[in-house]
């Protein structure tokens, strides 16, 4: 989707040595070696923070492998948000939000399953993660809600467009200013170890096997939606779901690091994500329900709190008729989401240009469909409680052109992962750090618990991205 426009806009050299390499080994097929500081696995939102902060803070022989062609990972496809308390944006926008609120409800949104303690270093570390990006050239200053928070805290880029598509070209640019190398098409397979320690990792480098050596290996390897087989494992009754994730998240990094020894938490908490269309596994953005949309059923019914959490509402979904519903709005929810136009142009929108024109085109019942809207715009215009609990993003619907996404759940996120600390190192099964390996962003698991916020994916992300980089340059310094 939209990550084509940095399609090839860094590291191009394919696996060629960078640099910075120290190149060894013997000639064409057989294995060669590499070393480095510090190496970093995967060129998602994750790994190039980690690379952009490791070379800020003086940490600058390192390398980004990825085993794509294209850079960004899943983090092209994020759509929200970045969910940050206390930050500046907020503050010019009379939006009174707080660390602590923004943890109490993260905790809340899994249930009290998440990690107090990383969940709390996430939260205050929001507002500076925002500024950080702010002076990457990254400015998410348009300010949203997603399901689950009482606050505005969903930040987004200027013009109200994913988030995704501005932040991985950016973040993509900031590690081009500073010529950190990045192998593309370039797999990671299993890590070293020397003793305890680990030393380095073994990857499939244009058709040779080559040791990359590093005194700190990143994995920043994502999510595991793209390997059916691996999400059946600890998930059977996924078996059949669509996925939201890119071809790459298959899951490599759970596998690598376990066979170092480190200890995987929570394997079973996959994230399905309530609004998927389902030919094109196209995720349509949670920001479009924050806007004001709502979902019908079959029948033109609305049948929960929309801006309930991903788990409560893709559950009532399957429940409706054929397990689907429409996701229905006006011109005003399509004008502050631009992500809509890209969905129209894909030809994911049903379209009239009333209440009665979009339900013929959605088969739906057009009076059952003109009642639901009038019940909405009630709770919005006389403040009649909403029957399901609707409570935030109620936004009356105006007279005129309506539209529809038909959508269903798909798998979206792993919010199990590699049990880390505050400091990003790896820990095995007695909670001891393995040197040499640290991780963070999607391949982490245990902060968001059993159901992750919408927005928080991205937070999560780039605080954790950030400090494990600058938690492995000071290390090494
Ligand atoms: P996060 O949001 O945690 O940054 P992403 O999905 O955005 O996760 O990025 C993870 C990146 O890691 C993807 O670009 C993916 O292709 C890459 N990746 C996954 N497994 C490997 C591997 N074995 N070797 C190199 N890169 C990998």
């Amino acid at each position: 989707m939209g990550a084509l426009g940095v399609l090839g806009s860094f590291g191009l050299t394919g696996c060629a040595p960078s640099g910075d390499t120290a190149a060894g080994g013997s000639g064409a097929g057989e294995g060669t070696s590499e070393s480095y500081d510090a190496v970093i696995i995967g060129a998602g939102g994750a790994g190039l923070s980690a690379a952009i902060a490791a070379y800020d803070k003086g940490l600058t022989n390192i390398v980004i492998l990825e085993k794509m062609a294209v850079n960004g990972g899943n983090t092209n496809f994020s759509s929200s948000g970045m969910n940050a308390s206390e930050t500046k944006f907020q503050k010019e926008q009379g939006i009174e939000d707080s660390n602590d609120l923004f943890a109490q409800e993260t905790l809340d949104g899994g249930h009290n399953t998440g990690d107090p303690e990383l969940v709390q270093f996430m939260c205050d570390n929001s507002a500076g993660a925002i500024d950080w990006l702010d002076s990457l050239g990254i400015k998410l200053d348009n300010i949203t809600l997603t399901g689950g928070m009482s606050v505005k805290r969903c930040h987004r880029p200027t013009d109200g467009s994913a988030v995704g598509l501005t932040l991985v070209p950016g973040l993509v640019a900031a590690a081009e200013e500073r010529g950190i190398p990045t192998k593309m098409s370039c797999e990671a397979k299993e890590l070293v170890k020397d003793g305890d320690a680990v030393t380095g990792v073994k990857v499939d480098l244009d058709g040779k096997d080559t040791t990359i050596n590093a005194k700190a290996v990143i994995l920043a390897t994502g999510g595991l939606g793209a390997n059916a087989e691996m999400v059946t494992k600890y998930r059977p009754d996924l078996e059949g779901y669509v996925t939201t994730n890119q071809p790459g998240a298959t899951g490599d990094g759970y596998t690598m690091a376990e066979d170092a020894g480190a200890e995987l938490v929570q394997m079973e908490q996959i994230q399905i994500h309530p609004t998927v269309e389902q030919e094109t596994s196209t995720l349509i953005a949670e920001g479009v329900r924050g806007g004001g949309a709502i979902l019908v059923n079959s029948e033109g019914n609305r049948f929960f709190d929309e801006m309930s959490t991903r788990d409560k509402v893709s559950a009532a979904e399957l429940e409706q008729p054929g397990g689907f519903a429409w996701c229905v709005f006006d011109q005003q929810v399509y004008d502050a989401n631009t992500a809509i136009a890209k969905y129209e142009k894909s030809g994911l929108v049903q379209k009239g240009g009333s209440v009665a024109e979009l339900a013929e085109a959605i088969e739906v019942d057009a009076a059952a469909l003109q009642a639901t809207i009038d019940a909405y715009n009630a709770i919005t215009t006389d403040g009649a409680a909403d029957e399901f609990g609707r409570t935030e993003g109620c936004i009356a619907f105006a007279e005129g052109a309506m539209y529809a996404i038909k959508v269903a759940p798909g798998i979206h996120h792993e919010m199990g992962g590699v049990k880390i600390n505050e400091k990003c190192e790896a820990l095995d099964a007695s909670g001891n750090p393995i040197a040499g390996l640290y991780a963070a962003g999607e391949v982490t698991g245990g902060i968001h618990g059993d159901n992750r916020i919408g927005g928080n994916a991205v937070c999560d992300i780039i605080v954790f991205g950030k400090n494990v980089g600058e938690v492995v340059a000071d290390a090494l310094a």
